[in-house]
This record gives C-alpha cells, sequence and structure tokens, in this order.
C-alpha cells in the first residue's frame, strides 16, 4: 500500500487546484454540506448548473479521466479520478448528476457498444447533455436482481417492455436510462436477462416520485407499460444482460472505493458548539469517529494503489463499504447525542437547517442501502474472502420460469 503520492500524483493533483480555484471558491475547512431543497424548481436548477459545470471540465480536458483518449477521456488511472474527486469536493463548484452516466454507463458502452452506440452516447454523456438512470431494481429484485421480472418481448424491429422498477435514482430528471429486463424465461435466472439503452421521453414510461424520511424525493418508482424500445438499443447482446450489467455494477464499486468522506471536522466543530468536548465519554466517541475515518481512508487507499497499478478492485470494496456503513450509524447516534433535544428539530428550527438531522442521521441509510446492503457485502467478504460456502441454492440451474415467487 502506498502512503505517499509519487511526484507525478502531486504535480497532478496541483494541476486539478489550478483548473478548479478558475471556477470556484475553496470551501471553508469544516463547513457542512448544504441540505438539498426539496422544491421542484431548486431540483431542476441544480441539474441545470451541473449540466453546466460538465460541459465546463469537458471542454477543458477534464470530463472522464479514465475513459481512454479515443473516446474522449485522459486515459488516466482511478487514482487520477479519485484525486480529482477529492480535490473538485473541496471547492464550490456544482458537482453531481453525472456519475451514474459518466462513472457507470460510459465505461459498459466502451466494453460492450457497438460503434454506433458508441458514437451515439459517448461524447455527449462527457459534455453533461444526458442526464442517465439506472432502471435495475424491483420490487422483488434488489440484492437478489438476477429475480428481475420486467419483461421484454420482440415485436419486430422494436422490444416491448412492461414492468416496474423501484428506488430509480434522478428517473423523474433523466433523459436516458440504463434498463435491464428479461427476454428468456426458459433458462436459469443470470442468463436470461437482457440490457436496454432507453429514452425516457418514450410513451409507456410513467415516474412516480417517492417521498424519503429526508423530504426530499430523490428517486422514483417507473412504471413501465408497452413501451417501445428499437432493437439496435441493446447493449452487449440479448440475454448477455447479466455480464454487461456486471460491468457497471463493477464501475459503480469502483466509485464507492474511491469515496473516503471528509466529515469527522463538521462533527467535531458540533462538538464544540455543542459546548461538549470537554465530556471524557463525547471525547472517546470523537476518538472512535476520528479512527473509522481514518480506517476508510486507508482502505481507500489500498483501492487506490491497485487501481495506479492496473489492478482490478477485489473484495476490498465490500470491507470499505462495510466499514463506512458502521462509522455512518455510528456518527448518526453521535451527532443526535451531541444535540440533545435539538436532535428533535427539523428544518430551519434546527442547527445548520436541520443538515445533521436530514443528511446525516436519516440520511445514512442511503449509503448503507445503495449499491448493495451492508448485510450482502459481508455476503462477500464470507465467501470470496474467508472462504465461507455459497448459501445452497438451485437458482442458478433451474429454468427461471419454474423458480417459486
Ligand atoms: C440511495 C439509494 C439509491 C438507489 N438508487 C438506485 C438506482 O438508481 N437504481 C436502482 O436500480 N436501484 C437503486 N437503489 C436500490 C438498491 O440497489 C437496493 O435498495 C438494494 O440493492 C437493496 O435491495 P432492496 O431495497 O430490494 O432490499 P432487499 O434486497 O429486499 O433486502 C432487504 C433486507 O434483507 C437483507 N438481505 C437481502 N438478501 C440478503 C442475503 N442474501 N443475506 C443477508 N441479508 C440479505 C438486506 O441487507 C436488507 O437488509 C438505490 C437504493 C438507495 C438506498
Amino acid at each position: 500500500m502506498d502512503f505517499d503520492e509519487t511526484p507525478e500524483e502531486a504535480a497532478f493533483r496541483a494541476e486539478c487546484r489550478a483548473f478548479l480555484s478558475q471556477h470556484g471558491a475553496p470551501k471553508a475547512p469544516g463547513s457542512t454540506q448544504v441540505t438539498m431543497s426539496t422544491l421542484a424548481e431548486d431540483e431542476l436548477a441544480h441539474v441545470k448548473e451541473c449540466r453546466d459545470w460538465q460541459r465546463v471540465k469537458a471542454d477543458a480536458g477534464w470530463a472522464g479521466l479514465t475513459w481512454p483518449v479515443e473516446f474522449g477521456g485522459r486515459g488516466l488511472t482511478g487514482l487520477h479520478e479519485g484525486i480529482f474527486a477529492e480535490e473538485e469536493s473541496t471547492f464550490d463548484v456544482p458537482a453531481g448528476m453525472f456519475a451514474q452516466a459518466i462513472g457507470m454507463l460510459g465505461p459498459t458502452i466502451i466494453v460492450h457498444g457497438t460503434d454506433e452506440q458508441k458514437e451515439q452516447f459517448l461524447a455527449p454523456i462527457l459534455r453533461g447533455e444526458q442526464v442517465w438512470c439506472q432502471l435495475f431494481s424491483e420490487p422483488n429484485a434488489g440484492s437478489d436482481l438476477a429475480s428481475l421480472r420486467t419483461r421484454a418481448e420482440l415485436d419486430g424491429d422494436e422490444w416491448v417492455i412492461n414492468g416496474q422498477k423501484v428506488w430509480t435514482s434522478s428517473a423523474h430528471v433523466s433523459d436516458w436510462g440504463m434498463l435491464l429486463a428479461r427476454t428468456d424465461w426458459d433458462v436459469p435466472k443470470h442468463r436470461g436477462i437482457s440490457f436496454f439503452l432507453l429514452d425516457m421521453r418514450t410513451p409507456g414510461i410513467e415516474v412516480r416520485p417517492l417521498k424519503q424520511a429526508t423530504g426530499g424525493a430523490e428517486f422514483n418508482e417507473v412504471f413501465l407499460t408497452d413501451v417501445r424500445i428499437p432493437k439496435e438499443n441493446v447493449l452487449g447482446g440479448v440475454n448477455n444482460g447479466w455480464a454487461t450489467a456486471m460491468t457497471t455494477l463493477t464501475s459503480e464499486r469502483a466509485g464507492i472505493a474511491s469515496s473516503r468522506g471528509d466529515g469527522f471536522a463538521g462533527v467535531l466543530s458540533l462538538a464544540r458548539r455543542y459546548g461538549r468536548t470537554g465530556d471524557p465519554v463525547i471525547r472517546q466517541k470523537l476518538a472512535r469517529l476520528h479512527t473509522d475515518y481514518e480506517i476508510s481512508r486507508f482502505i481507500g487507499y489500498r483501492a487506490r494503489t491497485a487501481a495506479s497499478k492496473g489492478v482490478p478492485l477485489g473484495p476490498e470494496v465490500s470491507t470499505m463499504k462495510v466499514a463506512i456503513s458502521n462509522r455512518l450509524a455510528f456518527q448518526g447516534d453521535l451527532v443526535e447525542e451531541l444535540m440533545g433535544a435539538d436532535g428533535m428539530l427539523w428544518g430551519p428550527d434546527a442547527i445548520d437547517d436541520g443538515y445533521w438531522q436530514t443528511m446525516v442521521f436519516t440520511g445514512q441509510w442511503m449509503a448503507r442501502i445503495g449499491g448493495g446492503t451492508e448485510d450482502v457485502q459481508r455476503n462477500i467478504v464470507g465467501e470470496r474472502v474467508l472462504g465461507l460456502p455459497r448459501e445452497p441454492s438451485n437458482d442458478r440451474t433451474t429454468p427461471f420460469r419454474d423458480l417459486p415467487h
């Protein structure tokens, strides 16, 4: 594991800072993130700001750093991307909305796409012209994604889609969606799925926002009724959707591994504001939280070291996710303890406009569940690191149609 940046990496970091400082002011150290507005017009304005910032980055050569040069990227490593993301998070710039398109879909099209698909999608994605959502999860297919039941049937030159998706982040502001649907019911469940590129303006798509405990509504239920998709919008081949989706999910996990979070300074400042830093029990808890942040940082270094050497990410991503989940749970309880009775307030009545209640306490489950729950990560660690036996099941050999539902 390398703790120190090479001279080349340090120079790259300086280059990132120089570019970012031309476009935004540095954030104050320990400043809390702003609580997201729940008003629709504010959200649309935010999407526009993100699109504009993405365009600026693309024009200056700072978009798609890990994408190959021939597709408009810079051909750099995940380590460089991590350095840029780290620096970007310290500047007041509207980063967001394109993690799915650039971090997940782009790499999937580069590996599995036809020349026409590369031509149609890659450049617009980098320029921020297309917001994408991920239409994978269904009411009975989340952790067990391969059990999905949305149906795709070929009719002439088009696939006709019927079914329901859920927890689709940003579907209500997306231009396109990556959709998994079942195209063959007579083979085991992983082998009958296809990956579609879906224009979200196609008739038959109904997007219903789901209101969360935080007050926001960032994700949705999506109902698909006789939605028609041209044949050429299958990505990676009919019935090969599981392999295609694995490329997408591996890219998502790489994104999770490179994010380490940097919230300790904010929690410490909250403890100071409530005059709690002299309390020995609180001091111990702050020390533990700091340690947890450091653990995530060091696991992140392992993932980045692997990335910089071109080694594919292994189960350290799952370890990282479990470490982050433990920290978020502990941190959520600690901030509530620091605020005491104030912790029951909400919105403008609360300190920092309710940031701690909304984003830190209630919001902890977003990161703990999204991208694969912590229990599922523990299963991966159990099977792939500790070598424990897989859970017994017959779903890898039995045709999907014959499985109990
Ligand atoms: C913030 C956020 C954003 C999301 N965005 C998207 C998106 O854009 N697109 C999309 O398709 N999906 C999205 N999801 C959905 C996400 O992928 C699923 O919520 C996740 O995979 C879990 O599935 P589930 O909610 O159906 O829970 P379930 O799979 O039903 O799990 C319920 C509980 O059972 C546990 N469990 C399940 N299976 C096992 C097992 N084998 N062993 C031990 N415990 C188990 C789980 O850990 C959990 O505690 C998002 C979720 C969140 C929280």
